[in-house]
């Protein structure tokens, strides 16, 4: 694991390195508050990815391709942990770690692609979650929008509550986990398969001869 001061060079060293990107500010300014949200763990799982540093199992593979470097390939692959509370074949669905209001939710397409490519489906599953927050967490209404970060289009389900501003801030692990099992979907298969369960056999009452 980094040691604090490990991280906050190496984060410092990478919000400069995005200050010479050829891009817009816009996604200059989303690029930093992703390297910002990283926790320890998440920042080492990065680097890894981007062999920026070396890992000690030396079976795993290198992999040039840019989606390998993408953070959001990386959460669909689980490399970077995250709070899954729904999927379909095309995409799934998070719970943003540094939320404008609680419950806010990342629709990520499970492909590398940009927004004028997204499925429709993703936007079946946004709203989808949106009903299931305005339900569950009594949100007043439902911002859905669309945002591009490292190439990777992702939609932005934002829950709109009386009386409180949007802003951001870094979300405890017990509101995550809280909030993840509010909205998670219940897996019906397992319950199936407890309910058929047979009892185990009883034992024979002991008798005596
Ligand atoms: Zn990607």
């Amino acid at each position: 694991m980094l040691s604090e001061g490990q991280v906050k060079n190496i984060k410092s060293q990478l919000l400069k390195q995005i200050d010479s990107w050829q891009t817009n500010e816009e996604k200059k300014e989303e690029a930093r508050r992703y390297i910002l949200s990283l926790n320890p763990k998440q920042l080492e799982q990065f680097l890894i990815q981007n062999k920026l540093i070396k890992t000690s199992n030396k079976e795993k593979q290198p992999n040039p391709a840019t989606e390998q470097q993408c953070p959001f390939c990386l959460i669909v692959e689980g490399k970077i942990p995250s709070y899954k509370i729904d999927e379909d074949k095309e995409s799934i669905a998070v719970l943003e770690i540094n939320p404008l209001s609680k419950g806010h939710t990342l629709i990520i397409p499970k492909k590398h692609l940009k927004i004028d490519k997204l499925h429709s489906s993703a936007f079946t599953l946004a709203k989808k979650i949106a009903r299931k927050i305005k339900s569950k967490l009594k949100a007043e209404s439902i911002s859905i929008q669309t945002a591009e970060i490292f190439e990777h289009a992702t939609i932005n389900v934002i829950p709109i509550y009386k009386n409180k501003k949007l802003e951001k801030y870094k979300a405890k692990e017990e509101e995550l986990k809280q909030v993840q099992e509010k909205l998670k979907v219940k897996k019906r298969k397992s319950r199936k398969i407890k309910a058929k369960k047979p009892k185990p056999l009883e034992k024979a009452p002991v008798r005596i001869p």
